[in-house]
């Protein structure tokens, strides 16, 4: 692609109405643009970031067995009814009303339409369990949107929901997923934190919140630094190594405000080991048993002949808040310097030619190398305009290819000078360099 032709229009200043660095970039370099308060377009380099980060939860989710389905945003006030939420949720929730005069809303959670879905099919504890998932917008009429993408009225949510027999096996259900989220977030390269929550207006008795570290974030938090040396890594999709993970990390003291408790902390967490700071909630999951499938009346048929209601969870992941919690964790803002993780940058590796008014072959080198890393999937950006090497630059730096080649004037040579993002230049062969890329991209 060139940059020329391409629709990332970049500004020369960081724009004034942002106030965190994941808002400044995104705006910066192009990624959204406001359409209202709160609401969003998203503009190729964004949409090419958030599609990856999208797929990598996918993946996740199939691993694990979940099934994908997809509901839809508007949602019949009905089923918000019978469980008793249409009042509840208050004013985040957007209604609207058809022509007919129906009471819609747009959907701002789901677990009253999955659950409709499931009691309309699932009868026998014998298709127990099931786990399935959507990636869908979601709308929430959030009473002070600010950040940009990071508290917006309408996002993009992976949700998931879980239905099993008994508590044990809605337990495993949820060990699944807490597994799952820990590998996800590792695949883009952050460290999400498993931290105990309140449950709120989702109800219920377990749950945890997943939280990247971040001075900009909204949540406080309370931990024991040891929780970051712990690893997934190993653990079988099991209950009892399932389960014992969950342990690992349960523990060490690891609280959002909502749980903190002084005397708590001090007594559990050594001095040196306390951290008190600020994060970004990435991901959330609740364990709520019966608490839709009782006045839903989904219930299955047990191996007795007795039925029982379905215990189930739920698991949101934001995948449109992660694109702007990966800038928080990555974008160096001092020296306006962006590195994506190869897992889901917009491009690979960014080409800078200098190109001169009457000598374009530092162009044709660039169009040659693009040529040969194309054959192996390595997806580059070319500055193809006449703007001052400094220029270049920054503006390379700033959409955050993980990886630049320059080419200057003196083209002859087989030697190309490739750096990986913050690192020092070397001078390498296009066969070398298609192997440092292929083996970064292979590690995710
Ligand atoms: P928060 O405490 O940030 O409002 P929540 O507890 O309301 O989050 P959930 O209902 O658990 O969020 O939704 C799952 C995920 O969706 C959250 O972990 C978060 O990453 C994302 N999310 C929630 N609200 C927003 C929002 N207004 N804008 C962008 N992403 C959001
Ligand atoms: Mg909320």
């Amino acid at each position: 692609m060139y940059i020329s032709q391409s629709f990332i229009p970049i500004l020369k200043n960081n724009p004034s109405e942002a106030k965190i660095k994941s808002h400044q970039l995104m705006l910066r370099v192009g990624m959204i643009k406001q359409s209202s308060a709160g609401i969003y377009s998203w503009l190729p380099l964004g949409f090419k970031v958030m599609k990856k980060i999208e797929q990598i939860v996918r993946e996740e989710q199939n691993k694990i067995g979940a099934q994908e389905i997809l509901m839809p945003t508007i949602q019949s006030s009905e089923i918000w009814k019978e469980s008793g939420r249409y009042e509840d949720y208050g004013e985040e929730m957007l209604r609207i009303k058809d022509r007919q005069d129906r009471e819609m809303l747009y959907g701002p959670t789901n677990e009253e339409l999955v659950t409709d879905i499931f009691r309309a099919s699932i009868k026998s504890y014998k298709s127990l369990p099931q786990l399935l998932y959507h990636i869908q917008w979601k709308f929430r009429d959030e009473i002070r949107p600010r950040f940009g993408i990071m508290r917006c009225r309408e996002f993009y949510m992976k949700d998931a929901y879980s239905f099993d027999i008994s508590d044990e096996e809605a337990l495993f259900s949820y060990n699944k997923f807490f597994l799952s989220y820990l590998k996800t977030f590792k695949r883009l390269d952050l460290t999400a934190i498993p931290m105990a929550a309140d449950t709120g207006p989702i109800g219920g008795n377990l749950s945890h919140e997943f939280i990247i570290l971040a001075e900009t974030g909204e949540s406080k938090i309370y931990t024991d630094k040891r929780i970051f040396d712990l690893k997934s890594e190993g653990t079988k999709l099991e209950k009892k190594s399932l389960e014992n993970l969950r342990k690992k990390y349960e523990e060490f003291y690891s609280v959002t405000d909502e749980k903190f408790n002084k005397d708590e902390f001090e007594k559990k967490v050594l001095e040196t080991n306390r951290l008190k700071t600020k994060g970004i909630e990435v991901g959330h999951i609740f364990y709520f048993g019966d608490k839709y499938s009782k006045p839903m009346e989904a219930s299955v048929d047990l191996p007795g002949g007795k039925k029982n209601f379905v215990k189930m969870g739920s698991y949101g992941v934001g995948v449109s808040r992660l694109v702007g919690a990966i800038i928080e964790a990555k974008y160096d803002e001092k020296n306006e310097v962006m590195k994506w993780p190869i897992s889901v940058a917009p491009y690979d590796v960014g080409i800078i030619p200098m190109i001169n008014k009457n000598d374009n072959s530092a162009l044709e080198k660039a169009n040659k190398i693009n040529f040969e890393l194309k054959k192996d999937n390595i997806d580059v950006i070319i500055d193809d305009t006449d703007e001052n090497f400094s220029s270049k630059i920054k503006k390379m730096n700033l959409i955050g290819a993980p990886y630049q080649i320059i080419i200057g004037k003196k083209t002859d040579s087989d030697l190309i000078e490739f750096k990986e993002v913050g690192k020092e230049t070397q001078k390498l062969k296009i066969i070398e360099i298609i192997k440092i890329i292929q083996e970064q991209k292979e590690k995710n």
